[in-house]
């Protein structure tokens, strides 16, 4: 039994609104529904918020998950790590984020992951015969969903996975029972993966815009996005310095297409592309940027109670993360104590006053 923890006239983020005043005790690590505890802390003039879900990371020290804490990202969802093994290194540290991982990613012989950002060449799949191969070997080591990276083949010729092999990794996939997530930054490749079957949309064009029609076909269809508009927004900055890109890249298709999938109701989870990767585009600083992220998806149409709920109360539902996203007894006190009131104004977020993983306070 730990030390049992109150804290005391805070507003509570319930998934739609603060609520009024009350009490959230700590105990044993999860939301308990005792009203007094041992040690008290002030929640006054505060908000109390679900820790933070980053559903793209990428993971590759002990230093990366200590950043993310510090900005209350609870629970990370690595999308591509060189090796499984790094990834579970990481794994069920006290005080520190909850992950999730990919493992390798799928792609094309002679695609950049495996000649110049550190994957593995088993990690590049021939064609729809070695698909089953590919996801057996994730499924093996432990991955919790399976990324494919799927490029443009217009652009990347042979280096880019056409839509037989990107379908048989979806198959095999869900035979396993694993949701795909696919890397697009493309409006070529985000429509190869659609019409391969994939669940998840990761990054958004930067070379045209979805339109409202395509955007509300997908919405029928279930795609989920996202969008990392961080990224995008870094990546077009750079865009010149890019092999996969020419000079027709602009962070304004990313918004553009973020906002069609907005208005067409398409499921938006809040994501990053945090790495301190040498081999990266570019660096984007873990936990921080989560708060850029919803400060752009605020941009881009969001409430800042849709925001909120991009980090928290939806990734959860939709990954099946029972345990969390939403602050009520059983649940695990990830908790995230912030000055003022992120409902109306995201830019709360950044005032943190208090940061708990599992029920331990780490700020
Ligand atoms: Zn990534």
């Amino acid at each position: 039994m730990s030390e049992a923890i109150a804290i005391t006239n805070v507003k509570v983020f319930d998934g739609n609104a603060l609520t009024a005043e009350r009490t959230v005790v700590i105990e044993n690590g999860v939301i308990s529904e005792a009203m007094t505890a041992e040690r008290t802390v002030s929640g006054q003039h505060g908000a109390l918020l679900p820790g933070l879900i980053d559903s793209h990371v990428h993971l590759l020290s002990l230093a990366d998950l200590e950043h993310g804490t510090r900005w209350g990202v609870t629970t990370m969802l690595d999308m591509g790590s060189p090796a499984m093994t790094l990834t579970d290194s990481l794994r069920h540290r006290q005080g520190l984020a909850d992950i999730r991982g990919s493992g390798n990613t799928a792609s094309a012989p002679g695609g950049i992951q495996t000649t110049k950002m550190g994957m593995p060449a088993s990690s590049a799949v021939t064609g729809p015969a070695d698909a089953d191969r590919f996801v057996a070997e994730r499924v093996l080591e432990g991955a919790d969903y399976i990324k494919v990276i799927v490029e443009d083949p217009r652009k990347m010729g042979t280096a880019a996975l056409d839509v037989a092999t990107i379908a048989a990794l979806v198959k095999a996939a869900h035979q396993a029972g694993l949701k795909v997530i696919a890397h697009v930054t493309t409006l070529v490749a985000l429509m190869n993966a659609t019409n391969a079957g994939v669940d998840i949309l990761t990054h958004a064009p930067v070379d045209a815009d979805v339109d409202d029609d395509m955007a509300r076909s997908l919405a029928t269809r279930g795609i989920v996005s996202v969008p990392t508009l961080t990224m995008m927004r870094a990546v077009a900055s750079l865009a010149h310095h890019l092999p996969t890109h020419g000079a027709d890249i602009n962070y304004a298709h990313a918004q553009a297409t973020t906002s069609a999938f907005y208005r067409a109701g398409v499921t938006i989870l809040a994501g990053t592309d945090a790495n301190a990767s040498p081999a990266s585009p570019a660096p984007i600083p873990h936990g921080e940027s989560l708060h850029d992220e919803l400060r752009l998806l605020v941009e881009v149409g969001l409430t800042p109670v849709e925001a909120l709920r991009s980090a928290t109360v939806v990734p959860a539902a939709f990954f099946g993360f029972t345990d969390r996203g939403i602050i009520e007894t059983g649940r695990r006190a990830d908790l995230l104590l912030v000055e003022g009131d992120p409902t109306h104004d995201i830019a709360a977020t950044r005032a943190i006053r208090g940061i708990w993983v599992a029920g331990v306070q780490v700020r």
